[in-house]
């Protein structure tokens, strides 16, 4: 059974699923997943994230992070995080560049959050040298000072979606039509959570709910508060998400939705100002939120990038010269791509950001 057919069976049999539990399916069944079955990663698959641009990106925020533990006080022991390492490029380039700063590598107690076997063991390949451990789920971070970093990790989260009425809310589900799979409306509904949204939408409009995303940051938030740390979260999205942000995505095309279940990548626009306050509720400080090309220009990005060039690599000063203008430049990764840092109180934000 392909995983179209083994959802549409269960929809025949207990009713449709949000399409939050349909994306959970999609992306990470234990089978078919999307994550779960292949690397999506790089020209051959289905989309380039920043780390497999230029090695540029995970030197600036490993160099980004290690700054944030100079400035706390080296704390001695720590735990370095990454949520989704994907290929673990941006890990290995991060340590790479921070081994320069002493003692830091060191310390760190290298862990990271990743569903999908099949990438860990890409990750096992690039970060044999640092003794990586795995975990499944946040909640499973040690308790101690947490340095962290998560790139387009939060979009591969699940959403619900609902479509505002004239008097209330109602969800968006998977169900079937004439046996194929297709999109439909749940009866009304309370939902406080989305009493806020009224002010900014009118009937009609479709809004977006990540529960993951408030879960996940409050953890990390949590241990930073807690034991001192940062973390730097780039993702595409904005403060607030408004619509249908939902895409599939396969061969760097855009597919539907119901195509080839667990064949397409399946993303949303991260909506940051849940991931802020899931930080304030745990007593966490946020930065402001920053685009990604400003963040990495006030990093020193342009100056890596000449350093590069001149050292005459792998590199070319083509290539360098492309993939700083990929990253970040507005018209492409630059503005869309945004960065929100967390930091303990009485600390300075990390490198690049504001309060
Ligand atoms: N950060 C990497 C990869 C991004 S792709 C990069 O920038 O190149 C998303 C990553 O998150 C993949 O590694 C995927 O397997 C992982 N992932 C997606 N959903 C997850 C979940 N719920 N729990 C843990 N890892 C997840």
């Amino acid at each position: 059974m392909t995983l179209g057919e083994i959802i549409a069976a269960r929809i025949r049999q207990t009713g449709p699923v949000s399409l939050a539990d349909y994306m959970a399916d999609c992306l990470l069944h234990p089978v078919h997943g999307y994550y779960t079955t292949r690397d999506p990663l790089g020209a051959k698959g289905d989309f380039v994230t920043a780390p497999e641009i230029s090695q540029m990106f995970g030197e600036l925020i490993g160099l980004a992070l290690a700054q944030c533990w100079l400035d706390q006080g080296q704390p001695a022991a720590f735990t370095l995080a990454e949520l989704g390492p994907g290929r673990g490029t941006l890990m290995a380039d991060a340590l790479r560049a921070a081994s320069r700063v002493p003692g830091f590598a060191k310390a760190a107690q290298l862990v990271l959050v990743e569903a999908s076997p099949l990438l860990r063991d890409r990750q096992a390949e690039a970060l044999a040298a640092h003794h990586p451990s795995w975990i499944g789920a946040v909640g499973d971070l040690p308790e101690q000072p947490l340095f962290l970093v998560a790139n387009e990790f939060f979009d591969a989260l699940p959403v619900r979606q609902f479509q505002r009425t004239e008097t209330g809310w109602r969800e968006r589900q998977v169900g079937l039509e004439g046996g194929a799979l297709a999109l439909g409306l749940a009866a009304e509904g309370a939902y406080p959570a989305l009493d806020e949204r009224l002010a900014d939408t009118r009937p009609g409009d479709i809004v977006e709910l990540c529960p993951a995303a408030a879960t996940v940051a409050g953890e990390v938030a949590r241990r930073i508060a807690d034991h001192g740390g940062a973390a730097l979260i780039l993702d595409y999205g904005d403060w607030h998400s408004l619509g249908d942000t939902v895409q599939a995505l396969k061969d760097h095309k855009s597919v539907s939705l119901f195509e080839t279940p667990g064949h397409a990548d399946l993303t949303a626009h991260v909506d940051f100002e849940t991931l802020a306050r899931a930080a304030a509720d745990n007593g966490c400080r946020y930065t402001r939120l920053t685009p990604q090309g400003v963040f990495l220009e006030r990093l020193g990005i342009t100056a890596r990038a000449q350093a590069l060039a001149k050292s005459g690599g792998n590199e070319t000063l083509e290539a360098v010269a492309a993939a700083h203008r990929r990253l970040t430049h507005p018209d492409e990764m630059g503005n869309l791509f945004k960065v929100l840092g967390f930091y303990p109180d009485n600390t300075a934000p990390p490198p690049g950001l504001e309060a």
